[in-house]
């Protein structure tokens, strides 16, 4: 497997150019989407074909995780005819969601199949998609990524939002890519229970054993250089913060993107 990054960016990005959570995950011509925020779907389509994914896995319902399923739709619905369908694998309340930003009643309908997203696993095309619950909305889940030819074989864990790092724990394995939001880069964390700093992060690594750590979704203003100390503190694995097109190899060797290993 590998993991495309098309959106790195947390709410309110101010690099041009960087959208907000989207992370792909390929293998052998098959694709799924985790998250799809802001600014998300012109790195997308401009990457590979959005109407062949496997799916979409939203972690909740904030805006900057989920809102370019808008473009999606318009995309699947405007520039197919007949019209094309992605499976959306979501919190629920999701379509509700989608007619209000649009102000359409069953906005979503015939271009985008969504159904709620619960506790367990389920399959996309080729992947095995194991979730938990995790602290920050009342709805949140994190993602395991594998796959069903090899269930045995190192994964990609991808926290979504999380304000509790011992939430990921029962998900990742030892020898899994951990894909992990530190919204509150090196700290302190100024709000209880609704994202990590790099601390909570390192320590978090450790003790699953992480292959390695890949780390997203950084706040404005949060230092990078920082924010990378403060995980390898705890952390004596490789770690990188990810930007929007970075390719890592998922299992194997340690293959982290060689302009920003920090
Ligand atoms: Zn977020
Ligand atoms: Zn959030």
């Amino acid at each position: 497997m590998e993991l495309l990054v098309v959106g790195s960016g947390a709410a309110y990005p101010n690099r041009p150019g960087t959208a907000s959570s989207a992370y792909v995950v390929l293998h052998d011509g098959a694709a799924i989407c985790l998250d799809i925020g802001q600014g998300a779907f012109a790195g997308l389509a401009g990457r590979l074909e959005p109407a062949d994914l496997a799916g979409v896995v939203v972690s909740h319902l904030h805006p900057d995780h989920f809102v370019d399923l808008v473009a999606l739709r318009h995309y699947l619905r405007f520039e197919f005819h007949p019209p094309r369908a992605v499976r959306v694998m979501a919190p629920s309340g999701l379509a509700q969601r989608l007619d209000g930003v649009t102000g359409e009643v069953d906005f979503a309908a015939g271009s985008l199949v969504i159904e709620d997203r619960e506790v367990g696993t389920f399959q996309l095309g080729p992947f095995v998609i194991e979730s938990v619950r995790v602290t920050h909305t009342d709805d949140s889940f994190a993602t395991r990524v594998t796959l069903a030819a090899a269930p045995d074989a190192p994964a990609l864990v991808y926290s979504g939002d999380c304000g509790r790092a011992a939430d990921l724990a029962p998900l990742v394995r030892p020898g899994d890519m951990l894909l992990c939001e530190v919204a509150f880069g090196p700290g302190p964390v100024p709000v209880p229970d609704l994202h990590l700093d790099g601390a909570a992060v390192g320590r978090l690594a450790a003790e699953v054993g992480a292959s390695q750590v890949l780390l997203t979704h950084l706040q404005l203003n949060r230092d990078p250089a920082a924010t990378l100390a403060a995980v390898r503190a705890g952390y004596g694995g490789q770690v990188a913060l990810v930007s929007d097109g970075d390719r890592v190899t998922i299992g194997g060797s340690p293959s982290l993107p060689a302009d920003n290993c920090g």
